[in-house]
């Protein structure tokens, strides 16, 4: 067996609000490691929107989900943050002498001296349709996802849904796709107003297609899509051209073994007191949209504050001499003196 990696701190997610509970933590001289299921910084922001804008960043009039990823992984890297992508945390075990032993579901092994669960909805995967083969398409011609939106240039995109992230995505495609069509099984919406009044307007003038069924039948070399058929409310069917086909039927929201952590926990969150956003085992504290307590926004910035908190209580429970004396970033001995080792 490998040993152990040591840290100061694990945090359990690489989301937004663990990447920035890195920064509180470094600012008070704690080192973390950050563990995630995906193969990439950013959670939601980089998985589901990545190329949305974000408008309620204080400071930041407008940032894409990516773009705000992108800088935190810039303001944490003085402090040194050690990755681990695609790996699920499976188990948080106490060891005698107060610290944690973490193992994932690829082999390594962390102890820390304490925790920070960031695991957002927990392993969010979408929730994908059973159209016979679809499978052998998945990552040519289908896709759950918008990554890189250039991928869709000139191609003939089929978009399947009635939600927030069908229309919203039906609308950004559209002007760089050759076609796109929007499917969905009847003729009411749950997307915001504003977007179904923009895809009917499209529609209107003969810009985008709006289809109303199911796909039944996907078509082409069991890799690369030609098209579907669908099958209307009456029974009949039609065919839809179709090289990309992108499904938005929602997330399925795993929690997974965050269950099995032994924490109180409240409709699949982690129940936290909001001084020091720690869970009901001392020295695991859970922040960002995993944890519940009364008042709890599921916002970005809410996230920020709450990992402020849990690095101050962590800093005076593990670091020899407590929490130092507070200083503001832009004071901080400590930031300049890592700014200035960059
Ligand atoms: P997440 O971003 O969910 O990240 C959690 C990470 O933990 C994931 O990467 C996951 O893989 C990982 N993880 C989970 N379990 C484990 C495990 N056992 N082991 C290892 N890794 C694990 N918020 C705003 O404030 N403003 C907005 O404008 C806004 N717009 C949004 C638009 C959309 C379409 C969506 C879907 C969300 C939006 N949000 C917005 C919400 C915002 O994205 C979330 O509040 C935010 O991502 C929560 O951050 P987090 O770090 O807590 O969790």
């Amino acid at each position: 067996m490998t040993e152990p990696f040591d840290s100061d701190v694990v945090i359990i997610g690489a989301g937004p609000v663990g990447l920035f509970a890195v920064f509180q933590l470094g600012m008070l001289g704690l080192k973390a490691h950050v563990i995630d299921t995906l193969d990439q910084a950013g959670g939601q922001c980089a998985e589901l929107y990545p190329e949305k804008p974000i408008f309620d960043i204080p400071g930041l009039p407008s940032v894409t989900g990516q773009g705000l990823v992108d800088n935190l992984l810039e303001q944490i890297r003085p402090f040194e943050p050690q990755f681990h992508f695609s790996q699920m945390v499976e188990q948080i075990i106490p060891l005698p002498d107060g610290r944690f032993r973490l193992t994932t579901d690829a082999g390594p092994s962390f102890n820390a001296k304490a925790v920070i669960i960031a695991a957002g909805g927990g392993s969010f995967q979408p929730k994908k349709p059973t159209y016979p083969g679809i499978d052998g398409y998945e990552g040519t011609s289908v896709f759950y996802a918008v990554r890189q939106r250039e991928r869709f240039r000139g191609k003939k995109v089929l978009i399947v849904g009635g939600g927030d992230s069908a229309l919203d995505w039906a609308l950004n495609l559209q002007p760089i796709a050759e076609r796109v069509t929007l499917m969905h099984r009847r003729d009411v919406f749950r997307a915001a107003p504003h977007s179904v009044a923009g895809m009917r307007a499209l529609v209107a003038s003969g810009d985008m297609d709006l289809a109303l069924g199911q796909i039944t039948t996907l078509h082409g070399d069991g890799r690369t899509l030609t098209g579907v058929t669908a099958q209307r409310g009456d029974l009949t069917t039609f065919h839809v051209e179709a090289d990309m086909l992108l499904p938005f039927f929602g997330l399925i929201v795993k929690f997974g073994p965050v269950a099995d952590w032994g924490l109180t926990l409240r409709e699949h969150h982690i129940v936290v007191d909001t001084e020091r956003f720690e869970t009901s085992t001392p020295g695991i504290h859970a922040i960002g949209d995993i944890n519940w307590y009364p008042g709890k926004l599921k916002l970005i910035l809410s996230g920020f504050h709450e990992s402020a908190l849990a690095a101050q209580a962590i800093a005076a429970r593990i670091r020899p001499g407590g929490v130092p004396k507070f200083e503001h970033s832009t004071s901080s001995s400590l930031l300049q003196e890592k700014l200035r080792a960059l």
